[in-house]
């Protein structure tokens, strides 16, 4: 947090500039709604990862405390019962007692075997086979991985060497972490993740409460841990199956692209990528943030978005010609991951929530940009016209791909633009611009369409109304002809004409 917040300033100067409606969130709402003040996700729903803890602790106790109950309550039930039948007999204490003791000693193997699987288990050659079984990428990816993990194990024991005893025990500690984790591959990730999180905590406080390591070398020793365990368990826990990271992933990849669009003005973002040196930082922070995805372990990951963001800060600082707020900050990364459109996003972002050591992300530079990651992927999903300040019907234009905004004059480029990019811009404006008079025509040609459809039937009622207005009164001629003729039909009976005759006389 070197960067030297000034919280508010530039909010006022903004809304002072223009009126439009800068995308903002206010600091406080980054932290754990408890106010412990540390860092809220909204993975936690809102609270830290350890207010979390205690909440999901709390209920997962409250069901504990109930089986408990239960579970006593049938036992006494049974006792009674049991009492009951032997009662006549007498000594029924001593029998309860032994079958008490029966059962605890029971008890005690079973543990005893289970402890000692994950002893004989970390004899080396088992879980490697078993994962080979499991599951095989391409050979070149395998060997890679072993080698990568290889490497981690020899560092982390070259690492532990000086603590002597305690790194011993955490090394034998950390063995039999990953043999239950083994046993557990196929569990629920949520459970895999509280086992892991448990896991950190009860090391961490054992180092320091059993081993009096101090709390800055708690921390290192902590980071050698999640690096040791993570470039093992990767492969299993990253966007398993088992959830619906990788549909969220394909969702959050569309949206992204669906908003290819935005420009930094619609964001108000601070960053005039016109600067040489703007423009390289904002490059930069693209790269980081991609990078994110090739990185195994949840603290590199949280690195490379720390990177991004201070890449930020500096490119806003360069056009800004001072330190950059917070509130500055937001709506570039928004920028940054829409230009960006990072790889298996809410994957990662899942997979550091679940198994990054709790307290990286409460605290510290790394837990505060990680917040305001979240933050955005929570922006770009509901990111609408108004939060753009666009109208309702220019958004949907965009967002549909009918129009695109216009894009930058090409005299405004930097000199150093490759004439690559120009001419790919200059094709998109046709594009766009062939696009736009494509739709004009076919809006033109529904329109006669319809003309012609209205006017056939304007014809059509026209001729109607003449007809209903003038009706033509064709008399039955058939008819009067037919009677002429039928006048003629007597006619026939008529005697024929005199004929002149001559007398004698
Ligand atoms: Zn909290």
């Amino acid at each position: 947090m070197s960067q030297g917040f000034k919280k508010g300033s530039s909010r006022n100067k903004m809304s002072l500039k223009s009126e439009r409606r800068a995308i903002h969130v206010d600091q406080s709402e980054l932290l754990c709604k408890k106010g412990c003040g540390y860092y809220g996700n909204p993975a936690w729903q809102g609270f830290c990862s350890k207010c979390w803890r205690e909440e999901y602790q709390k209920a997962r106790q409250k069901q504990i405390q109930e089986d408990w109950e239960l579970a006593e309550r049938l036992q006494r039930e049974e006792e009674a019962a049991y009492a009951s039948s032997q009662g006549a007999q007498g000594g029924q204490s001593s029998l309860t007692f032994s079958k008490f003791e029966e059962k605890k000693s029971s008890e005690k193997a079973r543990k005893v075997t289970t402890v000692k699987k994950f002893f004989t288990g970390s004899s080396k050659t088992l879980p490697k086979k078993d994962i080979k079984e499991a599951k095989t990428p391409s050979p070149s990816l395998n060997r890679q991985i072993s080698v990568e993990t290889d490497r981690a194990s020899k560092e982390f024991i070259e690492f532990l060497k000086p603590l002597q005893k305690a790194g011993h025990d955490v090394f034998k500690q950390c063995k039999i972490f990953l043999e239950a984790m083994h046993i557990k591959k196929e569990s629920n990730i949520e459970e895999q993740s509280e086992f892991t999180q448990d896991f950190y905590q009860n090391t961490a406080d054992k180092l320091q409460m059993y081993w009096k390591v101090s709390p800055d070398k708690v921390e290192k020793v902590m980071d050698q841990i999640e690096k040791f365990l993570m470039t093992r368990l990767y492969k299993h826990v990253f966007c398993p199956e088992t959830t619906d990271d990788e549909k969220k992933d394909l969702t959050i990849q569309k949206r992204i692209r669906a908003l290819h669009w935005v420009t930094p003005q619609m964001l108000c973002v601070p960053v005039n990528e016109a600067i040489p040196e703007v423009s390289d930082m904002v490059v930069k922070a693209i790269t980081d943030i991609i990078e994110m995805d090739s990185k195994r372990i949840p603290r590199d990951k949280l690195t490379c978005i720390t990177q991004c963001s201070k890449h930020i800060f500096n490119a806003i600082k360069i056009t800004k010609n001072e330190p950059a707020s917070a509130d500055d900050f937001l709506p570039t990364l928004i920028y940054i991951v829409l230009k960006a459109n990072p790889p298996r996003l809410q994957s990662n972002i899942q997979y550091i929530t679940r198994f990054c050591n709790p307290s990286r992300l409460m605290t510290g530079e790394d837990g505060y940009y990680f917040t305001n990651l979240c933050c955005t992927i929570a922006f770009i999903e509901k990111l609408d016209a108004q939060s753009l300040n666009l109208s309702e019907e220019e958004f949907n234009r965009y967002m549909s791909g009918q129009a695109s905004p216009k894009k930058q004059d090409s005299e405004s480029w930097p000199e150093d633009t490759c004439s690559g990019v120009k001419q790919m811009h200059k094709n998109l404006d046709l594009l766009s611009q062939l696009s736009e008079r494509q739709e004009r025509i076919a809006n033109g040609a529904r329109q006669l369409e319809k003309d012609l459809i209205d006017w056939t039937d304007e014809v059509t009622r026209g001729v109607q109304d003449i007809v209903e207005k003038y009706p033509l009164h064709i008399k039955s001629s058939n008819q009067a002809l037919a009677s002429i003729d039928s006048e003629n039909v007597e006619d026939d009976r008529l005697p024929p004409p005199l004929q002149p005759q001559v007398y004698a006389g």
